[in-house]
């Protein structure tokens, strides 16, 4: 009861918060599925992209257009040229649209996109979260590199404050000495979490990793802890991806790994029975 984040504890009101999305809900006990590429590069790649998600069984489509790249000469998306491709491929597919937004002037452009997302680097950007708290619209927030699970919590506090009462928690990985994977992703946070709050949690296993080999494998361990889905990356061509491609995985291996995704959720089911 005494948690500093009044409106994202847990009480006995309100101990869980299910997400609505079209026909997708989040927090309800199933798993979402949130895949495409890290960047939307082009018209071709971001449909042809889209449709391979749908067949595979994807549950929405992500696809950055304004990238916060670490380096300024890198690749920094398509910008308001890519929410067009990004959203004709939602209209092509039907799948409900994931976008990041790096400043609160996009937010008009951003409106037909069904989810916003906001990066690590901008977990404690307040003005931007106060921004998004004033839409009514889903948001997936995502942790700092750097936060405890009590900064990612205020932060989320920050968007129901605000008024939306739409907020996805996402856990990407935290920044340790450790170099075998990009970032430490903190599986310990999804069952803390889930005691504390009530709100959703996925995981992102493409950016905790930063290779793709790890994907699949974080991913059932996502489900395992206790997660409400993941958000992954996928490339049509990995290798000639302009950003993130060495995390990405190619379409074969997404088919793949969501036929494993299946097989251990109908497994979960039977033990949660
Ligand atoms: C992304 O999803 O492409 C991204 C930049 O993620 P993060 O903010 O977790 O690094
Ligand atoms: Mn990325």
């Amino acid at each position: 009861m005494g948690e500093k984040y009044k409106l994202a504890q847990k009480t006995k009101a309100i101990d869980k918060t299910i997400i609505r999305i079209g026909d997708i809900n989040i927090g309800d006990g199933s798993f979402i599925v949130i895949a495409g590429p890290c960047a939307v590069e082009s018209q071709e790649q971001i449909i042809n992209i889209s449709y391979e998600m749908k067949e595979s069984g994807a549950n929405m489509l992500r696809g950055g257009v304004f990238k916060p790249r670490t380096s300024p000469y890198d690749f920094q998306g398509l910008g308001m040229e890519g929410i067009q491709f990004l959203l004709e491929a939602k209209d092509k597919t039907g799948l409900p649209v994931v976008t990041e937004i790096t400043d609160a002037s996009q937010i008009d452009a951003l409106q037909n996109v069904d989810v916003l997302q906001i990066g690590t680097r901008n977990m404690q950007n307040y003005s931007l979260l106060k921004e998004v708290g004033q839409t009514r619209k889903p948001v997936i927030l995502k942790r700092g590199f750097a936060s405890t699970i009590e900064e990612f919590l205020l932060s989320a506090e920050y968007i129901l404050m605000s008024g939306n009462e739409n907020v996805i928690l996402c856990e990407r990985g935290l920044r340790t000495f450790q170099q075998g994977t990009r970032y430490l992703l903190d599986f310990s946070s999804i069952p803390i979490i889930k005691e504390k709050t009530h709100l959703p949690i996925i995981v992102d296993p493409s950016h905790a990793a930063g290779r793709a080999d790890l994907v699949g494998i974080f991913s059932e361990l996502a489900m395992v802890a206790g997660a409400d889905g993941i958000i992954v990356e996928v490339h049509n061509e990995p290798s000639k991806a302009l950003c993130d491609g060495k995390q990405a995985l190619s379409i074969h291996e997404f088919n793949n790994m969501m036929k494993k995704l299946k097989k251990r959720y109908e497994f979960e089911m039977t033990q949660h029975a």
